[in-house]
């Protein structure tokens, strides 16, 4: 039994100081750097995360760099891509897809509330409409199952009527 344990122990220290060399030999693969670059991405993805809050309608890449910029001035359109891909894998904000237009994105919280939405020709914005008008099926030939339903109402919001 003693025996037993130091065998696993000596095997438990021998695979640590093998791990240790390699870590050695490959300077790029500090893990300061690599825990600075996992604080900024978790910085820029909350960050972007309270801007889609704090504007409380869906927004483009191109609105999300335009106010991001404000937060964090060096960050660029592709690293607002990349971190709008992850936040989406991550079920945290959804797409919401118009005719024609590049996706806005909304938090899956919002999402979570059937909804509808308002695409303004002015001011190019898309808003969150409240409801449903339902009674859809009415809509179907006889025979068809009704699965989903997306309303996109176009106009122009207030101030662009104004
Ligand atoms: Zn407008
Ligand atoms: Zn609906």
């Amino acid at each position: 039994m003693g025996m037993r344990l130091h065998m696993l122990l000596c095997m438990a220290t021998r695979r640590t100081s093998r791990t240790a060399a390699r870590a050695r030999t490959s300077p790029k693969q500090a893990p300061a750097s690599a825990l600075r670059a996992l604080g900024r991405t978790t910085r820029q993805r909350s960050a972007l995360l309270a801007i889609i809050a704090r504007e409380s309608r869906p927004l483009s890449p191109y609105e999300l760099h335009a106010l991001a910029l404000r937060a964090i001035p060096s960050i660029s359109q592709s690293t607002i891509y990349r971190n709008l891909r992850a936040l989406e894998e991550a079920g945290e904000i959804h797409a919401v897809s118009i005719p024609g237009q590049a996706p806005r994105y909304e938090l899956a919280a919002v999402a979570a509330h059937h909804h509808h939405h308002f695409h303004c020709h002015g001011c190019d914005r898309v808003y969150d409409l409240e409801g449903c008008p339902g009674g859809l099926r009415g809509l179907l030939p006889h025979g068809f199952t009704l699965e989903e339903h997306t309303i996109v109402l176009k106009g122009k919001c207030q101030m662009c009527a104004s």
